[in-house]
């Protein structure tokens, strides 16, 4: 088993000159039997990795899948390539799982695909101890992630597979990989003792930038006509609803615009998705539904208009850009709104509290990465582990933020929550500031509060602004059961004048929008 074999059969079987990045070392390292956990951003090629070692070992390796769909292409492409493959799923009838086992037994298949729930059936063991596997591979391993956000509980029992067949090698792969899903994953599968293989996460191709949300449609709009005319995209949004009035406005505006989302019959569904990958400049509007195992390698950019809940969903959904290695770019409009939003569906969810705690904390890594003056692209990779320079191709690096002494609008901003009585929205805060004598604000006697009309000297896109980040920050939570702005402990210093504070943007909305228009 040299490594010549193994690039003669890339060559032979899959017509590709070279390995790339680390797949050669793990197609050795598991054809020789070792363990090995790999790690690679989507796209990276994680398939070869056990393709090729199941060829080089005698037997067949059986391969844990969890997306039926994609068990199917993987199947079909490998029978194009002449290796025999099948799977076993709740599509086949008893006859075809029958055969397709059969086959298992006589030695005619090189690799198979199972379910995780079919795997530990008696009926499968049984197979696997009349004829062993030459090779585990567990596709999607973050499903063994009770925290993640794709947990499986069928991915709990694999670590039966280590157990009962200690001798054969065991392939985990994921492009989930931030430190606390690796050392789950290791865990879970009793993979302490496999080799880690992992890969940059960088696209180094793909150019982020985060904008302050005013009018996200216009916003949107206008990204598109001035810098991806004509081009495929995908803008991605929270809800169905958005999705439509989103897919109907840029129709309206003259753009070939689809939507996507798992509310739409089946058959309409699948029909955009044909046409977004066989037609040319087709932008998708979608749901987070939309994406999974779709390989259209000339997405030039990826939008969202409403903030992802972690910064995994926000690298995997991006990373759908430009995978033909091609300048793209990844463009997220965000606000206020959205990070009260956000909170307050963790807060009044009905998930148990240490559920919601890794919720915060990864809207948190989120948050921190769209309130950065630093590198986006640093922020992201550190979240991976990964240690980089300034790189020079994201909003932060091309034009960074200013930034502004913002200690005493924070102190102003803080104490009107407080002085509300830590119950009221952002709307009604920054009435009271500005001074506004709205009906709820006469209502609650809020015109006699000592911060009723304190800040009169910012405008009220400003005040937005300061919240937002305030909120972000961690200096304000919402509370629970209205979601109303409350103080958090280290808000304490702050309102005391006990620390300064600055932040991002100019407090003066009209500089700050040609600071933007200049970008
Ligand atoms: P992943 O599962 O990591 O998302 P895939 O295994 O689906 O990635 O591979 C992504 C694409 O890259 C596929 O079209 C695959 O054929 C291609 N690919 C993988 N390895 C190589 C290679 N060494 N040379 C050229 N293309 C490759
Ligand atoms: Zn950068």
């Amino acid at each position: 088993m040299s490594a010549s074999s193994a690039l003669s059969l890339l060559q032979t079987i899959f017509g590709y000159d070279h390995f790339r990045g680390r797949q050669a070392e793990i197609v050795e390292h598991v054809a020789q039997g070792g363990d090995a956990l790999v790690l690679m951003p989507t796209g990276g090629g994680k398939s070869l990795c056990y393709q090729i070692p199941a060829l080089m070992r005698p037997g067949c390796a059986v391969v844990v899948s969890p997306l039926i769909a994609l068990m199917q292409d993987q199947v079909e492409g490998l029978h194009q390539l002449g290796v025999e493959a099948a799977f076993l799923n709740s599509t086949l009838d008893n006859n075809a799982a029958r055969e397709v086992e059969q086959r298992y037994l006589r030695g005619e298949l090189k690799l198979l695909y199972v379910a995780p729930e079919r795997l530990l059936t008696p009926r499968f063991l049984a197979l696997l101890e009349h004829t062993p596997a030459a090779l585990f591979a567990i596709d999607e391993a973050h499903c063994v992630s009770q925290w993640g956000h794709d947990f499986r509980p069928e991915y709990i029992g694999l670590s039966l597979l280590h157990e009962r067949y200690p001798a054969v090698p065991r392939i985990a792969l994921t492009a989930t990989a931030d430190a606390a899903t690796r050392r789950e994953i290791v865990q879970r599968l009793a993979l302490e003792d496999a080799a880690q293989f992992v890969s940059s996460f960088d696209r180094p191709n793909i150019r982020y930038r985060i904008v302050e949300k005013d009018n996200a449609r216009k916003q949107l709009l206008a990204f598109i006509e001035r810098e991806h005319d004509g081009d495929a995209g995908i803008v991605y949004c929270l809800s169905r609803k958005r999705v439509e009035e989103t897919a109907q406005f840029l129709c309206d505006n003259g753009i070939t615009a689809l939507p996507y989302h798992a509310g739409m019959n089946a058959e309409l569904r699948a029909r955009n998705q044909t046409r977004f990958l066989r037609e040319e400049g087709i932008v998708m509007v979608a749901t987070i539904a939309f994406g999974m195992g779709i390989d259209k390698p000339d997405v030039r950019f990826v939008a969202h208009i409403d903030l992802p809940k972690s910064l995994e969903g926000y690298y995997q959904e991006t990373g759908r850009a430009g995978r033909d290695g091609l300048p793209s770019s990844a463009w997220l409009a965000y606000g206020l709104n959205d990070v009260m939003q956000l909170k307050e569906m963790i807060e009044s969810g009905q998930a148990p509290e240490a559920q919601k705690q890794v919720e915060r904390q990864k809207l948190n890594a989120m948050l921190g990465l769209a309130e950065t003056v630093a590198c986006r692209r640093q922020v992201i990779l550190a979240y991976f582990g990964e240690q980089s320079a300034d790189c020079g191709n994201c909003d932060n690096c091309l034009n960074p933020p200013t930034t502004w002494d913002a200690t005493e609008a924070a102190r102003k901003a803080l104490s009107c929550v407080f002085r509300t009585g830590q119950r009221f929205g952002a709307g009604h805060v920054i009435d009271v500031l500005l001074g506004k004598a709205t009906d709820k604000v006469k209502q609650h006697f809020h015109d006699r509060v000592t911060t009723f009309g304190i800040g009169t000297d910012m405008p009220e896109a400003g005040w937005r602004s300061v919240l937002r980040q305030l909120l972000a920050a961690g200096y304000l939570q919402t509370e629970p059961e209205f979601g109303g702005l409350q103080l958090t402990d280290t808000a304490r210093p702050l309102l005391r004048g006990e620390q300064a504070l600055r932040l991002r943007g100019l407090p003066d909305k009209k500089r700050d929008k040609t600071e933007r228009d200049k970008k």
